[in-house]
């Protein structure tokens, strides 16, 4: 199995999309969306090489502990990282868990691309929000997601666009393990802003793409 350079990783999270899910931040992203909540998760340097298996173990874990009932692929730009993200999709689907991707390309754009992973990589998502962050147009209507200009694709039947968990407040979970504090959620931005960042904290800000 291939390794995935990974910025974050949640177990369990609702502040990532519906249900509970495991979020997994991938490290690295060739686009610069102004105004970019996660400008650490940028570089294709940094983060963590994980092995997929091992990413597909807590992934498997997590579903044994927590329930979850999905999986949440960010980033970064989980496209970049299409050999890895299309093994753990195909195994949370395998596993019967849900798939959503968050991409700052638009679907019409990894439509077009010529690389079979990302075409595997769609085959294997449930839920796509796609296109880049604009700081211009902040979403307020729509949970989840960052800026208007983001679609969000139900790929398969099993997400209900009619849900009312869509509509919901959106919510901002902040963890303290030891001296670590990890901030997950929207508007994670606006409550770093109230804080003195310490030093060891480390972000696990929704990119909102
Ligand atoms: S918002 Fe998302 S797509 Fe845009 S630069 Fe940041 S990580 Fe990349």
């Amino acid at each position: 199995m291939i390794e995935a350079r990974i910025a974050q990783i949640v177990p369990c999270t609702e502040a990532e999309g519906p249900f509970q899910r495991m979020a997994i931040w991938f490290q690295g992203c060739p686009l610069r969306c102004a105004g970019c909540c996660n400008p650490e998760f940028l570089p294709f340097s940094g983060g963590e090489l994980w092995s997929v298996q091992d990413l597909i173990s807590l992934m498997l874990e997590s579903q044994k502990k927590n329930q979850i009932e999905g999986i949440s692929l960010l980033g970064g730009e989980p496209f970049a990282h299409a050999q890895a993200a299309v093994q753990i999709a195909q195994a949370a689907q395998k596993n019967h868990l849900g798939v959503m991707v968050y991409s700052g390309y638009t679907l019409e754009q990894l439509q077009a691309r010529p690389e079979p992973e990302i075409h595997e990589l769609l085959a294997a998502i449930d839920l796509l929000v796609d296109g880049p962050y604009d700081r211009t147009l902040p979403e307020t209507e729509r949970r989840w997601i960052g800026s208007q200009n983001q679609r969000v694709h139900f790929l398969t039947p099993r997400y209900d666009p009619a849900d009312p968990c869509w509509r919901l407040r959106n919510t901002l979970e902040i963890r303290v393990r030891g001296n670590e504090i990890s901030v997950n959620g929207f508007p994670a931005q606006q409550a770093l802003g109230l804080w003195k960042r310490p030093k060891t904290l480390k972000s696990e800000k929704r990119p909102r793409e």
